[in-house]
C-alpha cells in the first residue's frame, strides 16, 4: 500500500495461524451435514484421537476442548487431597499455574535452568514436603525438560509427573514421543500453536485407566443415562475442530519445514550479533521450530524493553514470553514473592520471542533481522 509516497508497513505479529487449503477443509467437513453429529465424541473425534496417538507416538490420548482444560482435568483425575502441593515452574504461560490453583492445590515454584528455561532438577528435591503430590514441569518453547532426572526424583519420592507439553508437539526424545514421558502430558492445539484444531488440546499417557477417567471428566462426570460418578466439566472437542485437526495433520510436515527455514535464518543472524543468545540447549536433537526466544544480554547496546519498543516502532509485535513470571501475576498478590527464583526472574527480564510462522516471507524476516542488526550497531 502506498500512502503519501511512503510504503505503509504491514504489521508483523509473533505468530500467524496455519490454515489448510479451503476446498480441502470444506470437502472434509461435508459428512457432518449428513450425520448431523456435531459434538459429543463423534467419528471425527475418534479418528483424530487415533491419528494423533500415531503421530505423537503415545499409547493413549484423550482429546479436549483446549489445552488448559486438558491440564486441569488431568490434575483432577488423580484425586489429590485439597491443599496438596505441586512443584512447577513460573516461567510459563499463566494456564500452567491456574490449572493447579483451580484444582484447590498449592503451586510450589522451582527455579529453571539458564540454558533453556526448563525446570532445574538440582533445585527440585529441596522443595519436596510431606504435602507434595506431583511435579508439573513445562517443556517451554519446545525445549525438552531433563525428563530422566525429574523421573528419578519423582520415583524416589513416589510423586506423579504431569508435563505441560503445550510447546512440544511432534518432538521426540531418545527416539520416543515426548508425550510418553512422565505419568501424562498435556498438549495444546490452540490456533497460535505449531499444530492446531482452532481450539483444542489433549492428555497423552500410557494409562488406559486415566484415559477412561478423562472420558468421564470431560463429559460432566456422566457414566450412564442415570449415573453421574464425578464432578466433571464440559471439555469435549467438537467435530468441526476435530476435522480441522485431521486436515492440519496432513500438512504438518510442510508447516514445520517452512518454520525450519526461518529458524535456520535466525540462527545465522543471532550468531553474527554480540549480546543476543538463543534460549535453547543447542545439543537438543529433535525440534518443532515453534518459537524463537532470544535473551538480550548486557553486551547488547540496549535492554529487552527498549528492543521491544524498537520492534513496535517498526510495526513488529514481538512478545515478552514469559514476563512476568506466573508467580508474580496480579491475581496472586505477593503470595509467592518469597519464592527463590533468581534464574527465572533474570530470564523473564531478558527474553523476547521473535516472529516465526508458516509462510513467513523473506521480506518479513528481513524486517525483523534489520531491527536486531541496526540496534546492535547503535
Ligand atoms: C497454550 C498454552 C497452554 C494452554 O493451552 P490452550 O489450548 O490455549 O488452553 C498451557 N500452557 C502453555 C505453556 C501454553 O503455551
Amino acid at each position: 500500500m502506498i500512502n503519501n509516497g511512503e510504503i505503509e508497513r504491514i504489521q508483523i505479529n509473533v505468530t500467524r495461524s496455519s490454515l489448510p487449503p479451503y476446498e480441502e477443509f470444506i470437502e472434509m467437513i461435508k459428512p457432518i451435514w449428513d450425520s448431523r453429529w456435531l459434538t459429543n465424541m463423534g467419528d471425527f473425534h475418534s479418528a483424530l484421537e487415533e491419528a494423533l496417538k500415531d503421530y505423537l507416538d503415545v499409547a493413549e490420548l484423550s482429546l479436549m476442548v483446549n489445552g488448559h482444560m486438558a491440564l486441569e482435568l488431568a490434575i483432577q483425575a488423580y484425586g489429590f487431597p485439597v491443599g496438596s502441593e505441586i512443584i512447577t515452574t513460573p516461567f510459563t504461560f499463566i494456564s500452567t499455574t491456574h490449572a493447579i490453583v483451580r484444582n484447590g492445590l498449592q503451586p510450589v515454584f522451582c527455579d529453571v535452568k539458564p540454558i533453556d528455561g526448563t525446570m532445574d532438577p538440582a533445585q527440585l528435591e529441596k522443595l519436596i514436603t510431606p504435602q507434595t503430590v506431583a511435579i508439573l514441569p513445562v517443556h517451554v518453547y519446545g525445549n525438552v525438560c531433563d525428563v530422566e532426572s525429574i523421573q528419578e526424583i519423582a520415583d524416589r519420592h513416589g510423586l506423579k509427573v504431569i508435563y505441560d507439553a503445550a510447546h512440544v508437539f511432534g518432538v521426540t526424545h531418545n527416539g520416543k514421543g515426548i508425550g510418553s514421558y512422565g505419568d501424562c502430558s498435556m498438549f495444546s492445539f490452540h490456533a497460535t500453536k505449531v499444530y492446531h484444531t482452532i481450539e483444542g488440546g489433549a492428555v497423552a499417557s500410557s494409562d488406559r485407566e486415566l484415559y477412561e477417567k478423562l472420558y468421564n471428566l470431560k463429559n460432566f462426570g456422566i457414566r450412564g443415562e442415570e449415573l453421574v460418578t464425578d464432578i466433571g466439566a464440559n471439555a469435549k472437542m467438537n467435530e468441526f475442530c476435530a476435522v480441522m485437526g485431521l486436515c492440519n495433520l496432513r500438512h504438518i510436515g510442510e508447516a514445520m519445514e517452512s518454520r525450519k527455514q526461518i529458524y535456520a535464518r535466525y540462527e545465522q543472524v543471532i550468531a553474527g550479533i554480540n549480546g543476543l543468545v538463543h534460549l535453547t540447549d543447542p545439543a537438543q536433537q529433535s525440534r518443532n521450530f515453534a518459537y524463537y526466544p532470544i535473551l538480550v544480554t548486557e553486551e547488547y547496546p540496549c535492554d529487552r524493553d527498549a528492543l521491544y519498543e524498537r520492534f513496535a516502532d517498526a510495526g513488529i509485535h514481538v512478545r515478552k514470553y514469559f514476563y512476568p513470571l506466573t508467580a508474580d501475576a496480579a491475581c496472586f498478590g505477593n503470595r509467592y514473592a518469597e519464592a527463590e527464583l533468581p534464574i527465572a526472574r533474570d530470564l523473564a527480564g531478558r527474553v523476547l520471542t521473535l516472529p516465526i510462522f508458516e509462510g513467513m516471507t523473506e521480506e518479513e524476516f528481513d524486517r525483523v533481522a534489520t531491527v536486531l542488526e541496526r540496534e546492535a550497531r547503535s
